[in-house]
């Protein structure tokens, strides 16, 4: 079964935290590696560049780069109610396009970059029906989001 964390409030999963370090960010360089290059935002040179700051608050990718593992959970959780009201959908939530909304109810599913969820998830997904998808699949689709950004912009 997959593994699931933080289903409280927090700010890392515990298998993060350790790791992060590890990532070369110019704040780690800076600080832990004491170089003399500076441990500011490669990318808007503005703020310091942390795990956090590229995952969550980087001006310079906010428009782009962070919508895309927002839509890919959305996209999740959209197929697993298709299939529900039995809408045509595709066998598997990654082919899934989800057609324009008219009407909507605003049901809160946030996942942190880090997969951080908060306690009341798996009640608000109960409660709009999604049960084809654990909040694991949705923890990992927002890491993998996530993961992709450092790839990108940290070298
Ligand atoms: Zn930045």
């Amino acid at each position: 079964m997959a593994h699931q964390w933080n289903t409280e409030k927090t700010d890392r999963s515990p298998d993060f935290a350790a790791e992060e370090e590890a990532i070369r960010t110019n704040a780690v360089k800076a600080r832990i590696e004491k170089s003399t290059e500076s441990p500011t935002c490669r990318l808007c040179k503005e703020a310091d560049e942390t795990i956090d700051h590229i995952l969550s608050c980087c001006k310079k990718i906010a428009q782009t780069d962070y919508k895309q593992p927002h839509n890919v959970v959305a996209q999740v959780v959209h197929w697993n109610l298709c299939q529900n009201y039995h809408l045509p959908v595709a066998n598997n939530w990654w082919d899934h396009k989800p057609e324009k909304v008219t009407e909507i109810q605003v049901v809160p599913v946030a996942i942190g970059t880090l997969g951080t969820v908060p306690k009341e998830l798996s009640k608000y997904l109960e409660e709009i029906g999604v049960d084809k998808v654990t909040i694991s699949q949705l923890q990992k689709a927002a890491l993998l989001g996530s993961a992709r950004i450092i790839r990108r912009y940290i070298t």
